[in-house]
C-alpha cells in the first residue's frame, strides 16, 4: 500500500492517467483531503464507485495511529502517533484567539544532541516522509471544529527541520496551496539548530519562510557544552548564514534561546547577547526551560529570568517570553513519546485522553 499523501497533485495526475481516468479526478481528491478533511476514500461520494474501490486497493490516506490524544485547558491538543514501523512522533495544535497554529516533527528522535532536550535523548530513527509531515498537519485540522481553521505552522516538533528538508519542503508547498491547506509562507516558522549549508539553501531558495535559529549561548564554549553539534560548526558561522539569509529575503530573523537555570541565564550572558545581536535586525524570544524527568536541568527563578530579560530590553534588543501552552501535556518537544512506554508488540491502543491543567 502507497500513502497517497506522498504524491504530488502531479503524480496523482500521472497515477490516473497511467489506469485510464481522467486527470480532473486528482483535484477532486486534493478537495476532499485538505478542504472537507476526508479521512477515507468512501466518503468521496462524487467519485465512481469503480475509482474508489481502485483507490482503497492502492493507497492509504492516513497510515498512523494514534497513540494518545491530550487535551489542556487553554484548548492546546497533542497527538501522539505511531507509524507502520512502530516509530512514534508528537504533533499539537495550539488555539491563541483566532489564531490555530500546528507544530509538527520532521525527524524520529533527533540526531543534534541538545543536552536538555527529550527529543534526542535516544539518537535519530529516521526521517519523516513527506507524507508522513502531511498527514500530522492534515490530523491536526481534522480534530478542529468545522468553525475553525488552520493560520500557522511552526516546524518546531521532533527532529531537525533543516537535516531533513527534502521531504519537508514538498509538504510546505502542498500546505501553502490554494487547494492544500492556503497556509502561505508568511505564516510558516521553520525552527532550526543552525546548520549553515542549509540555511544557504533556504537563501537561495527565495522562499519567505520564516526562520528561527535556536542559539541558547552566547559563546562557543557554552554553546558546545549545551548544542554539542555546535563543535563543528560555531556561532559565527551561523550568524553569517543569518545575516545572508535576511539580506536576500528581508524578512526578519527570530533567535530562541532556551533559558536554563543556573547555566545559561546569567547576567553576563545577557550582556554578551546584547554585543551578539548588536546591528542585528532580530528578534530574540526567550523560552524558560521545560524541564524534562530524568534530566538535571532547571527552570530559572522569576528573578533571573527578570534579570535577563531587563538587561536585553534596555539595550535596546528586540525580546519576548514565549509564553508556554500546554506545558501539562508534555508540549515541549518529545516529551510526551516518553511519557508513554512503548509496547513490546508495536500495537497501539488510542486513548483519548481529556486532561485537567490545574
Ligand atoms: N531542531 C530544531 C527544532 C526543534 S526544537 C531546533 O533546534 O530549533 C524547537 C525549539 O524548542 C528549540 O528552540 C528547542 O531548543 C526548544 N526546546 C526543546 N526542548 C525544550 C524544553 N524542554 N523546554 C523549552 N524549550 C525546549
Amino acid at each position: 500500500m502507497r500513502h497517497l499523501l506522498d504524491l504530488s497533485l502531479a503524480e496523482l495526475r500521472t497515477w490516473l492517467a497511467d489506469n485510464g481516468l481522467p486527470a480532473y479526478r486528482a483535484a477532486q481528491i486534493q478537495k476532499w483531503i485538505y478542504e472537507k478533511r476526508a479521512a477515507s476514500f468512501d466518503e468521496m461520494t462524487d467519485l465512481p464507485r469503480d475509482l474508489r474501490e481502485r483507490l482503497v486497493g492502492e493507497f492509504q490516506i492516513f497510515t498512523s495511529t494514534t497513540v494518545a490524544h491530550k487535551i489542556a485547558d487553554d484548548g492546546t491538543e497533542k497527538l501522539l502517533l505511531q507509524w507502520p514501523d512502530g516509530q512514534r512522533i508528537e504533533c499539537v495544535l495550539i488555539r491563541e484567539g483566532k489564531r490555530r497554529t500546528i507544530c509538527i516533527s520532521t525527524q524520529v528522535g533527533c540526531a543534534m544532541g541538545c543536552v536538555f532536550c527529550a527529543s534526542g535523548l535516544d539518537g535519530v530513527a529516521r526521517n519523516l516522509t513527506t507524507g508522513e509531515i502531511l498527514e500530522q498537519m492534515l490530523l491536526l485540522n481534522r480534530i478542529q471544529s468545522t468553525e475553525e481553521r488552520l493560520s500557522n505552522i511552526v516546524v518546531m516538533g521532533m527532529g531537525e527541520p533543516l537535516a531533513n528538508l527534502d521531504r519537508l519542503l514538498p509538504a510546505l508547498d502542498q500546505a501553502g496551496r490554494p487547494d492544500g491547506l492556503g497556509i502561505g509562507g508568511r505564516h510558516i516558522t521553520i525552527s532550526t539548530v543552525g546548520l549553515p549549508p542549509a540555511m544557504d539553501r533556504l537563501t537561495a531558495m527565495k522562499t519567505n519562510y520564516h526562520l528561527a535559529v535556536s542559539l541558547h549561548a552566547p559563546n562557543d564554549e557554552l554553546r558546545n557544552q549545551i548544542v554539542p553539534v555546535n563543535k563543528n560548526i560555531r556561532i559565527p558561522a551561523i550568524l553569517e548564514a543569518a545575516d545572508r539569509f535576511f539580506a536576500d529575503n528581508g524578512r526578519r530573523l527570530t533567535f530562541e534561546y532556551v533559558l536554563l537555570g543556573e547555566l545559561n541565564d546569567r547576567p553576563e550572558h545577557a550582556r554578551e547577547l546584547v554585543e551578539l545581536l548588536r546591528g542585528r535586525t532580530a528578534l530574540l524570544n526567550v523560552i524558560p526551560y521545560n524541564a524534562v524527568a530524568g534530566l538535571p536541568y532547571k527552570t530559572p527563578s522569576h528573578k533571573a529570568q527578570e534579570r535577563f530579560l531587563n538587561i536585553l530590553a534596555e539595550a535596546g534588543v528586540n525580546v519576548q517570553v514565549r509564553t508556554r501552552k500546554g506545558d501539562k501535556i508534555d508540549a515541549a518537544c518529545g516529551q510526551l513519546r516518553r511519557s508513554f512506554p512503548q509496547p513490546t508488540d508495536a500495537s497501539a491502543a488510542v486513548t483519548i485522553e481529556p486532561l485537567a491543567t490545574n
